[in-house]
């Protein structure tokens, strides 16, 4: 589903063949999660296959291996160059782009001296699908802003996604939602998270999430359309108030939140300002001019 044995990948510079790229059982991304990657998304639009957000990306993996003491010996737009001449080589076009910045061979708790980039990229459909979801508060928490970078995206955090996910599917739900340290309502394990009530939109404010490109991008939408967005903490019980919900993210792009923990959102989703927002970054990703740099 990945990659087939005629898929080309971007390994430190170079294409290879996906089936020949090779990593050491000895790299410190392996044993102790110190990695750092992106999530990116390419649409077929009427200006041709563009990637959205490529610099604002490529920017945050940056930040991210700074964070995490990674050298990242790549400019910004080397790769976004490098991901546009991977979609040409496996002639894709609405796919998603997956690199990742992995450490070299090192057992110390120290950071590498060496640091590779890979880029992949395959076609896949909305990661959490096109339903509205049963949503569960996951007694799993976020990563403790205190013990870790959680602004930046590293791969060892998503130990916590994998157990909010697995945990809230094994109940029956279709997603997870997670607390911060202090008990206010954080992000989905792959997406941030928004509510509407009385026609004002509220989302945790940075600290305890990842600061989503999509996240923001609804957020220039609202202001355009002058709708209301507030950055604030929240708990379940204000939630639970909600006229109605939903998550962010570029996997995801905009999913509809039917309920949460078996309280249903009174508000019709295609009346809320949630489904407003989804048709707008529809269009925008479907059809807006967002790359004037490097087209196919
Ligand atoms: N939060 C987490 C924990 C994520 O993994 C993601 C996906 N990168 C997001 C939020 C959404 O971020 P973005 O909109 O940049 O994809």
């Amino acid at each position: 589903m990945y990659f087939s044995d005629k898929t080309v990948v971007f390994v430190n510079g170079k294409f290879v063949q996906a089936k020949d790229a090779t990593a050491s059982l000895y790299n410190q991304t392996i044993h102790y999660g110190n990695g750092v990657f992106e999530g990116i998304r390419s649409y077929s639009n009427p200006f041709g296959t563009r990637i959205f957000k490529a610099k604002e990306h490529y920017e945050r993996l940056r930040e991210s291996a700074k964070k995490m003491h990674m050298k990242f010996d790549y400019s910004v737009q080397d790769l976004v160059d490098a991901s546009y001449e991977l979609l040409k080589k496996n002639n894709l076009t609405d796919a998603y782009i997956r690199p990742v910045v992995y450490s070299g061979i090192n057992m110390k708790l120290l950071p590498s001296n060496e640091s590779n980039i890979f880029i992949g990229g395959w076609k896949w459909g909305r990661y959490l699908g096109n339903k509205l979801l049963n949503v569960t508060v996951s007694p799993y928490e976020r990563p403790n802003p205190h013990s870790c970078h959680v602004e930046a995206k590293v791969t060892g955090h998503y130990v916590n996604s994998i157990l909010a996910t697995t945990e809230a599917r094994k109940r029956g739900f279709d997603e997870a939602l997670l607390l911060d340290l202090n008990g206010y309502v954080a992000e989905g394990p792959g997406t941030n998270f928004f509510y509407e009530k009385n026609k004002v939109l509220y989302t945790a404010p940075l600290g305890s999430i990842l600061a989503g490109i999509t996240r923001a991008t609804v957020m220039e939408i609202a202001k355009d359309l002058h709708l209301e967005v507030k950055e604030k903490f929240f708990t379940t019980d204000e939630l639970f108030e909600g006229d109605s919900a939903f998550f962010t993210g570029t996997a995801s792009e905009v999913a509809g939140i039917a309920s949460i923990d078996g309280y249903k959102f009174p508000l019709a989703w295609e009346n809320s300002l949630g489904n407003i927002l989804a048709q707008k970054y529809k269009q925008l990703i479907k059809t807006g001019d967002y790359t004037h740099s490097t087209i196919i």
